[in-house]
């Protein structure tokens, strides 16, 4: 089955490129050209994933990803004008997938959907399949790895895909010291794209999520000038 592709994109050149290579590749690429469109066009069909360019006419891009976050997992690629470095930061932190900088090819914008797409039909390591939840020895954590989540105390946190990934690789073995470029090969498809930053950027909003289910915890250790690992309990 095609997977669909909402594309929100106003600049009618870029966008006819991309709904036209996107077909090429094999997809079901659907474009609006406003936010309003892209709303309507998503709760009628809610697509396998967006590629939303953050400055629409009517509406900003980060909002609408906002909204749909509140109802959907759905991966999210940001297309940004040259140099919006702290655009991508914010965009980061409300749950984007991936980004692009314009100009860009559409070869490279197929390969980053395909890439995200692959690893959201298999987020977990092969081989590590299984139905049990798997519990990383003294935390407070359980891996539902078939179904890509992560409990919390028994609270399933609301994680975007990258940072299901990084709190995967941190509860792989707690108490190891990850370096953030350690963390963005283990958690990207594609590390050379991601800024070590925006490691912290989602280190950042997952301990937002830890906090809304235990606020006198924080089990992610900051290694300053190193990296992150998971404290280890008891
Ligand atoms: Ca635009």
């Amino acid at each position: 089955m095609k997977k669909r592709i909402l594309v929100v994109e106003d600049e009618p050149s870029i966008l006819a490129n991309i709904v036209y290579s996107l077909e090429t590749e094999g997809f079901e690429p659907q474009g609006c050209a406003t936010g309003e469109q892209a709303l309507a066009s998503f709760a009628a069909s809610p697509p396998d994933l967006v590629i939303l360019d953050v400055g629409l006419p009517d509406l900003n891009g980060f909002d609408l990803c906002r909204t749909w976050r509140q109802q959907s997992d759905v991966p999210v690629i940001f297309l940004t004008a040259r140099g919006q470095e702290v655009d991508r930061v914010v965009g980061l932190e409300i749950g984007a997938d991936d980004y692009l900088v314009k100009p860009f090819s559409p070869r490279e914008l197929s390969a980053r959907v395909r890439a995200i797409l692959r690893r959201c039909r298999a987020p977990m390591t092969p081989g590590r399949l299984t139905g049990h939840p798997s519990t990383p020895a003294n935390t407070p954590f359980q891996l539902l790895e078939d179904r890509a989540q992560i409990l919390y105390f028994g609270s399933t946190l609301p994680l975007s895909a990258t940072e299901f990934r990084i709190l995967r690789v941190l509860c792989q073995h707690p108490g190891r010291l990850y370096s953030r470029s350690q963390l963005m090969d283990q958690a990207w498809t594609e590390p050379e794209t991601a800024l070590e930053r925006t490691v912290d950027a989602h280190i950042k909003s997952l301990r937002a999520k830890l906090r809304a289910v235990r606020p006198d915890l924080d089990p992610i250790e900051t290694r300053r000038g190193l990296g992150y690992s998971l404290k280890e309990h008891g």
